[in-house]
C-alpha cells in the first residue's frame, strides 16, 4: 500500500480509540443468524435478470475476494460462512467514536469484458447516528464510492486522489439497536452506473469517513440485449451502448430455410431491451413457421410462396409425395390452367368452345356444340344461359342433356347472347365465352313462312295422326314409374303430375331440358315454382309420390355405412338407373319396426327435398317405398357435413375458398327463400360438402327437423329450437321467416370462418338468450376479413327487416370474390380482443385457472403473450379490463 493515502492524512495514522465498553452501545457485528438468513435470501431471490451480465458478484465468490483495506484497522471482513459453508464477504467499519476517519476498501481489478457502461449494485446496512447516545459529532451516515480505470492489474498502487468519485452513498434505511433486537435487518440497495469506460478494466474503492457500515454485497454488471429470434431472424447477444439513451441498431440473420425482402434489424436499448423491429424473414416456399423455425411442408401439403403463412393441404384433385413442395400436381385427368394459382383445385372440363348456330327464326334460335375436349368424367348435363344483348340482368337458363338446344319466345331482329357450361359429377365447368346470334326480322320471316305453307299443312296432318296413335297407346296401359325398367320420357308425356319427378320438364323442345327465367337474380313469374307443404296433402304418401321418384331397390348397391340419422343408418352406395350412368349416392334408411308416423316423417324430408333443384341444395335421386327397407336416395357428398369437415381441416383453406363455401350456402338459401321455404335449422352441421368444396343445404323437414337436432332445446313456449343458431324473435315467439334463416346464416358464416368453432363456446343456452337479448353478438373469428364480419353483424340485426336478404348476401359475396383484395382488411386484433373481453371475458372467464387456459379455450391462445406483456397475467387482472 505504498503511496496510498490522501494528502494531509497520514497513511499510518493510528485509528481512534475504541469506544468505552459499557458506556455506549458498542457498534457490533450483525449476529451470524441474521447474516445467514439474509445471505440465503439474497442468493435465491436476487438472481440477476437475463439481460444483466455480472462482472463481479461478491456473494458468489467462494474464496478470498482479494480486497484490501487501508488502514488495516479500518474496514474489516467478517469471516463468516453461510449454511453451505460458503464465505460471506461482508465488510464492515464502525469507527463512529473516533475523529478523522478515512478508511478505504479497494476491490481487486475487474475486467469490463468490452462493456463501456457498467452498473454497481451495493447492498449495505448503515447505523443511524441518532441511535448512538452522546451526540456524536463525528458520526456519519454516508460513504463514498470511487473507481479507477486501468488496462491491467498494476494500477492498484495509485494514490487516493487519482480515484474518480462515482457518488456519495447514503442509506434509505438506517438501523437502530431496537431494529436489531426485533431481528429486522434493514438492507439498503443502491445502484450507480459509470461510463463511458475506455480501458480493459477498473478498480472500485469505498471510502468511509466515520460511519457505521456493513457492506453486505457488491455486484458489478453490464447490460446486454440477450440473443433472440424475432420474425425468424436471429439477433446476437449485444452489449448496450455507453450512453444511457443510446439505441444500437443490430442486424439479424434469417434462420435456416427463410428468406427476406427487407433485411431484419432491431435496436438494443441501454436497458437491454430489444426495440423497434424493422424488416423480417419469411419461411421460403415449401417451408412454414413453427416455434421460430422453418419446418418443411409434409407430403400432401405445399406452400407456394414465402408470403403464405403455413403449408396448405393440396387442393382437391391434386397431390404431392415430396417434402418441401411448392405446389401440388393434378391427379390424372384433372387440370389447372397456367393462370390459376397453385391454391386452386384441379378441375375439368375445359370450357366449351365450339358453339354453332342452327335454325334461326324470328322467335327462336337453335344451337349445337361439341363436348369439351377433356371432360371431367361423364357429362351429366349442359346449362345454357341466354339473354337479349345489353339486358344481362334478365336471363334464362335452360338445362339440356343433349348438345343441341332451341331458345324460343325470342324477339324478332334482336341479338341474343349465349353461354354454355357442362356439369359432371365434379360440378360445373366454367361458362364458354359469349356467342351472339340475331333472330330474323318479321318481314323476312313472313316471306319464308309463305313458302312453307304446303310443308306445314303436311306436317300438321302427320302430327295429328301421330298424336292419336300415342294417346291410344297410353290409354291402353299405365306407365307412370321411372323405375329401372321404364322409359322416363313416356312418363313425362303421359302424366303431367309426374313430369317433375321424372327429371326435366319445362322445355317444349326436349323432355330432357329444363328452363328457368331470371330477372335481377330472381326467378321470373309465371314460371316460378313455390314450395308446397307436404302437410297440405291428406295422404302423405301422395306427397312423396308427387315429388319423389320411386326407385327399384335392385338399382341400388349399398357399399358402407357413413353416418347415423334419426331414423336409421346413412350409407353410401351406387345408383344405376336403366339408360343412365351409374351415380355415387347417399342412402338414408328407415330402421325396421318403425311406426306409421316415423315412416311419414322420414319420407316427409324426401317430399320437401324433391321439390328443389339447385346446385346448392342436396339433390334427391328418389325414394324406395315399395320394398323394405324404405330408403331416401340423394346425391353423395364426399366430404360429409360441413362442421366436421372444417374441424378436421382447421386453417387449411384460403379466405377465397371459405367465401366460396359461404357463397354456395347463400345461393342455396336464396333459392329456398324464393321458393317460400323457411329452413329453421340452418347450421354448419346441416350443410354437406362435396369433393369440390361445393356446399349444399340439407336436412329438410317440418317441425320434426328440430326435434331431431341434438342442438335443439325446449323453449318456455314449447317446441325445440337450436338456440345458438336461432334469431331472437323465433326463440321468443316462434316467428320463423327467411329473415330468421338469415340470422342463422350469419351464425353459419361465423362457424365457417372459425373452422367449426361452437358458437358462444360453452355458454349455457340461457346465457346465450340473455346475452343476445342484451345486444351482445359473437366476436369476430380470428383472421376474419372485416367485410365478412360486418356481414355477420348485419345478419344479426335485432330488427329482422333490417337484415340483408339472401339475394343481397349472394351479391355481396360475389363482389368480394371478384375483388379479393377487399378481403385483405382483417378485423384488427385489438378490437377483437376488446370485443371478446366485453362479450366473452365477462361471461366466461370465471371458469378458468389461468389467462393462458382461458385464451386457449376461446381460441385466442396466440394472444397470450400480448396479455402477459401488458401485465394481464392473472384472471383477476383480466376481470379488471375495460373495453377502453
Ligand atoms: P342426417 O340424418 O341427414 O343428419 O345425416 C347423418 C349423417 O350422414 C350426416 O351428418 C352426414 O355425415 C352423412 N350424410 C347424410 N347425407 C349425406 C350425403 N348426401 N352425402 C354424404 N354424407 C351424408
Amino acid at each position: 500500500m505504498r503511496g496510498w493515502g490522501p494528502p494531509g492524512r497520514s497513511a499510518a495514522s493510528p485509528s481512534a480509540p475504541a469506544s468505552p465498553a459499557g458506556r455506549y452501545p458498542a457498534p457490533r457485528r450483525a449476529p451470524l443468524w441474521t447474516c445467514l438468513l439474509l445471505c440465503a435470501a439474497l442468493r435465491t431471490l436476487l438472481a440477476s435478470p437475463s439481460n444483466e451480465v455480472n462482472l463481479l458478484d461478491s456473494r458468489t465468490v467462494m474464496g478470498d475476494l482479494g480486497w484490501i483495506a487501508f488502514p488495516k484497522n479500518g474496514w474489516e471482513e467478517i469471516g463468516e460462512v453461510d449454511e453451505n459453508y460458503a464465505p460471506i464477504h461482508t465488510y464492515q467499519v464502525c469507527k463512529v467514536m473516533e475523529q478523522n476517519q478515512n478508511n478505504w476498501l479497494l476491490t481487486s481489478w475487474i475486467s469490463n469484458e468490452g462493456a463501456s457502461r457498467i452498473f454497481i449494485e451495493l447492498k449495505f446496512t448503515l447505523r443511524d447516528c441518532n441511535s448512538l447516545p452522546g451526540g456524536l459529532g463525528t458520526c456519519k451516515e454516508t460513504f463514498n464510492m470511487y473507481y479507477f480505470e486501468s488496462d491491467d492489474e498494476h494500477g492498484r498502487n495509485i494514490k487516493e486522489n487519482q480515484y474518480i468519485k462515482i457518488d456519495t452513498i447514503a442509506a434509505d434505511e438506517s438501523f437502530t439497536e431496537l431494529d436489531l433486537g426485533d431481528r429486522v435487518m434493514k438492507l439498503n440497495t443502491e445502484v450507480r452506473d459509470v461510463g463511458p469506460l475506455s480501458k480493459a478494466g477498473f478498480y472500485l474503492a469505498f471510502q468511509d469517513l466515520g460511519a457505521c457500515i456493513a457492506l453486505v454485497s457488491v455486484r458489478v454488471y453490464y447490460k446486454r440485449c440477450p440473443s433472440v429470434v424475432r420474425h425468424l431472424a436471429v439477433f446476437p447477444d449485444t452489449i448496450t451502448g455507453a450512453d444511457s439513451s443510446q439505441l444500437l441498431e443490430v442486424a439479424g440473420s434469417c434462420v435456416n430455410h427463410s428468406v427476406t425482402e427487407e433485411p431484419p434489424r432491431m435496436h438494443c436499448s441501454a436497458e437491454g431491451e430489444w426495440l423497434v423491429p424493422i424488416g423480417k424473414c419469411m419461411c421460403k416456399a415449401g417451408y412454414e413457421e413453427k416455434n421460430g423455425t422453418c419446418q418443411v411442408c409434409r407430403p400432401g401439403f405445399f406452400k407456394a410462396s414465402p408470403h403464405s403463412q403455413s403449408c396448405s393441404k393440396c387442393p382437391p384433385h391434386s397431390y404431392t409425395q415430396e417434402e418441401a413442395s411448392t405446389s401440388c400436381v393434378c391427379e390424372k385427368d384433372y387440370f389447372r390452367r397456367e393462370s390459376d394459382p397453385p391454391t386452386m383445385a384441379c378441375t375439368t372440363p375445359s370450357p366449351i368452345t365450339n358453339v354453332k348456330k342452327g335454325k334461326i327464326a324470328k322467335n327462336s334460335i337453335s344451337l349445337s356444340w361439341q363436348e369439351p375436349d377433356r371432360p371431367n368424367g361423364i357429362i351429366l348435363e349442359y346449362e345454357i344461359k341466354y339473354f337479349e344483348k345489353d339486358q344481362e340482368t334478365s336471363y334464362t337458363i335452360i338445362k339440356s342433356k343433349e348438345t343441341t338446344m332451341t331458345a324460343e319466345g325470342l324477339k324478332p331482329a334482336s341479338v341474343y347472347v349465349f353461354q354454355i357450361r357442362a356439369r359432371t359429377a365434379a360440378g360445373y365447368g366454367v361458362f364458354s365465352r359469349r356467342f351472339e346470334f340475331e333472330t330474323i326480322p318479321v318481314s323476312v320471316a313472313a316471306s319464308s313462312d309463305q313458302s312453307q305453307i304446303p310443308i306445314i299443312a303436311v306436317s300438321v296432318t302427320v302430327g295429328v295422326i301421330l298424336l292419336a296413335v300415342v294417346m291410344g297407346f297410353l290409354l291402353s296401359g299405365s306407365c307412370c314409374e321411372c323405375g329401372c325398367g321404364r322409359a322416363s320420357s313416356l312418363c313425362a308425356v303421359a302424366h303431367p303430375s309426374l313430369i317433375w319427378r321424372c327429371g326435366y320438364s319445362k322445355a317444349k323442345q326436349d323432355p330432357e331440358e329444363e328452363k328457368m327465367h331470371f330477372h335481377n337474380g330472381h326467378i321470373k313469374l309465371p314460371g316460378v315454382r313455390t314450395y308446397i307443404d307436404p302437410h297440405t296433402y291428406e295422404d302423405p304418401n301422395q306427397a312423396v309420390h308427387e315429388f319423389a321418384k320411386e326407385i327399384e331397390a335392385s338399382c341400388i348397391t349399398i357399399e358402407r355405412v357413413i353416418g347415423a340419422g334419426e331414423f336409421g343408418e346413412v350409407c353410401s352406395g351406387r345408383l344405376k338407373l336403366p339408360g343412365k350412368r351409374e351415380l355415387p349416392v347417399a342412402i338414408k334408411t328407415l330402421k325396421v319396426g318403425y311406426t306409421e308416423k316415423q315412416r311419414r316423417d322420414f319420407l316427409g324430408e324426401a317430399s320437401i327435398m324433391g321439390q328443389f333443384d339447385h346446385p346448392n341444395i342436396i339433390h334427391l335421386e328418389g325414394v324406395v317405398t315399395k320394398s323394405k327397407p324404405v330408403m331416401i336416395v340423394t346425391e353423395y357428398m364426399e366430404n360429409g357435413s360441413l362442421d366436421t369437415f372444417l374441424k378436421k381441416n382447421d386453417g387449411q383453406f384460403t379466405v377465397i375458398q371459405l367465401v366460396g363455401m359461404l357463397r354456395g350456402i347463400a345461393a342455396g338459401m336464396k333459392y329456398l327463400s324464393d321458393m317460400g321455404y323457411v329452413h329453421r335449422d340452418l347450421a354448419a352441421r346441416n350443410i354437406l360438402i362435396n369433393s369440390n368444396l361445393v356446399c349444399k343445404v340439407s336436412d329438410f323437414g317440418l317441425s320434426r327437423v328440430l326435434e331431431d337436432d341434438p342442438e335443439a332445446a325446449y323453449t318456455t313456449r314449447g317446441g325445440k329450437i337450436p338456440i345458438r343458431w336461432t334469431a331472437p324473435e323465433a326463440i321468443a315467439f316462434r316467428k320463423f321467416t327467411s329473415a330468421s334463416d338469415v340470422w342463422s346464416y350469419g351464425i353459419v358464416m361465423w362457424e365457417v370462418v372459425s373452422y367449426g368453432e361452437r358458437p358462444y363456446w360453452e355458454m349455457t343456452n340461457q346465457d346465450v338468450i340473455k346475452a343476445v337479448e342484451e345486444g351482445y353478438r359473437l366476436p369476430s373469428p380470428m383472421d376474419c376479413p372485416a367485410a365478412l364480419y360486418q356481414l355477420m353483424l348485419d345478419c344479426w340485426q335485432k330488427d329482422r327487416n333490417s337484415r340483408p336478404k339472401f339475394d343481397e348476401i349472394v351479391n355481396m359475396l360475389d363482389k368480394l370474390i371478384r375483388n379479393p383484395s377487399s378481403l385483405k382488411t382483417l378485423v384488427n386484433a385489438s378490437s377483437r380482443v376488446s370485443t371478446l373481453l366485453a362479450e366473452h371475458g365477462s361471461l366466461g372467464s370465471g371458469a378458468y385457472r389461468s389467462v393462458g387456459e382461458w385464451l386457449e379455450a376461446i381460441k385466442m391462445g396466440r394472444y397470450t403473450e400480448i396479455f402477459m406483456e401488458n401485465g394481464y397475467s392473472s384472471m383477476d387482472a383480466v376481470a379488471q379490463v375495460t373495453l377502453e
